[in-house]
């Protein structure tokens, strides 16, 4: 049989719908320039745990050539997602776009043999893509902190029933607001003379640990003369869901987002948490087989902006309030490497009266956190954690950054290396500068 025909008659290890799209892997020239930025190769020396090593796996794979085993299983699912590879790539190979795909197939396989995980399933599609469920669950961890359940249970070593991990995200968990900002800002923030209208989109990681960001963006927005409109029924993004395989849920929740946010008739659809970013900018992925729906993520993912770019676009009032810090500024992989944004950040920060921005190391090296990767591959993410530490330089009394992951998994760092350093969003420190001028919202 020629090659051609057997090609043919070979069943794929990938039989589920939206399978890893040849297009993408057959761009690979294998020329290798991935390797060297690639975290997990940097860290095994192993190619199949390599960019390179991961697409020619999906190819074998896709091509019916190896099974859907732990050999193709554990490359795809110890892969950060961090996207480092794809900025240094010459063949514009969309490898994160191949590992999530690649992951639904996994996720598929296990539904159909009944291996799923029950935890992943819970807070994935039990508790996400209900608003109601993830303000409950805020509740739950706010009355935690707040009633002395929590020395207590810190006391009485009850923690240590938990994985390590986990018990390290407790440890480091942000006093958790009251109420969330979807919930505590207006429906719609008019400004007198408004420059444009854009939707806030408050996602869940950022608005049950870091609400206070959802207001200072509102702030700041405002401070712009960008009217704000917070859409209520909008849901989370679906990037968690994404990562996990579950596109299929992924797409519900973007269906909902993408009606929420056109009906609502923004010219931008404003976001502060990278992987929300990148997430949102990514809708057409997710229906790449359906002309309708593609057509409607396309239109509103051309209106997704992080609030950085947004703010440079519209070229920002510059702040007059001097802030005294001395900070550097951590590039999220989602930011940089997903949504080539780095300049903007660092151009808010330098506009600021006061603030010192040093240079991090290798600041576009993924600090470990990936969604939920430092709690199912806790070992990898406090390796590249302790790295991400040792490069800070010693004179910052801040680090800055533009994700609530990063934010969670550096704060982890500060509190092990016992620091005295503040973890700290982009908008935070612009605020705080707008805030001495006095800024209220509308004005
Ligand atoms: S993914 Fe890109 S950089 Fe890596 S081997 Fe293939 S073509 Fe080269
Ligand atoms: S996305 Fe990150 S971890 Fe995954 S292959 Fe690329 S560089 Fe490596």
């Amino acid at each position: 049989m020629s090659t051609q025909i057997e090609a043919m008659v070979r069943q794929t290890s990938f039989p589920f719908a939206d399978a890893p799209d040849p297009a993408k892997f057959s761009v690979c020239v294998h020329c290798g320039f991935c390797l060297e930025v690639c975290p997990t190769y940097q860290e095994e020396s192993n190619e199949s745990h390599s960019p390179r090593g991961r697409v020619y796996l999906i190819k074998l794979a896709s091509e019916g050539l190896i099974p859907l085993d732990e050999g193709v299983v554990s490359p795809v699912e110890t892969c950060l997602d961090c996207r480092a590879c794809e900025s240094v790539c010459p063949s514009g190979v969309q490898v994160g776009a191949l590992i999530e795909e690649a992951r639904g197939q996994v996720y598929l396989a296990r539904v159909e043999n009944k291996k799923a995980s029950g935890i992943q399933k819970l807070f994935l599609r039990g508790i996400f893509p209900y608003p109601a469920r993830l303000h409950a669950l805020g509740s739950l961890l706010r009355f935690y902190q707040r009633s002395g359940m929590q020395r207590i249970v810190r006391g009485t070593g009850l923690l240590r029933v938990l994985p390590d991990a986990m018990r390290e995200m407790e440890g480091v968990m942000p006093e958790i607001s009251a109420q969330r900002a979807l919930t505590t800002l207006p429906e719609r923030i008019p400004v007198a003379q408004p420059k444009r209208s854009v939707g806030l989109f408050t996602g869940c990681v950022m608005d049950v640990f870091f609400s206070q960001i959802n207001e200072a963006t509102a702030r700041v927005l405002t401070k712009n003369h960008i009217e704000v409109h917070v859409p209520k029924r909008q849901l989370c993004c679906g990037a968690l869901h994404v990562h996990a395989g579950d596109r299929e849920q992924a797409r519900q929740l973007a269906k909902t987002n993408i009606d929420v946010f056109l009906e609502e008739g923004v010219e931008r659809i404003i976001i502060n948490a990278a992987g929300c970013g990148a997430a949102l900018k990514e809708y057409p992925e997710l229906f790449k087989d359906d002309p309708v729906w593609h057509e409607k993520a396309v239109d509103f993912s051309a209106r997704v902006r992080d609030i950085s770019e947004l703010l440079v676009e519209e070229n920002f009032e510059k702040p007059k309030g001097r802030v005294e810090r001395r900070v550097t500024y951590h590039d999220a992989c989602h930011l940089c490497h997903a949504q080539g944004i780095r300049k903007e950040p660092r151009a808010i920060l330098q506009s600021i009266p006061g603030v010192t921005l040093v240079p991090l190391p290798d600041s576009e090296r993924c600090c470990g956190s990936a969604g939920i990767y430092n709690l199912t591959h806790p070992e990898m993410a406090g390796n590249l954690l302790e790295r991400k530490m040792d490069d800070l330089p010693e004179t910052i009394d801040a680090v800055v950054m533009g994700n609530p992951g990063c934010m969670l998994q550096l704060r982890l760092g500060v509190k092990k290396r016992q620091q005295d350093l503040d973890v700290l969003h982009t908008v935070e420190l612009l605020d705080a500068s707008y805030q001495k001028e006095g800024v209220t919202y509308g004005n």
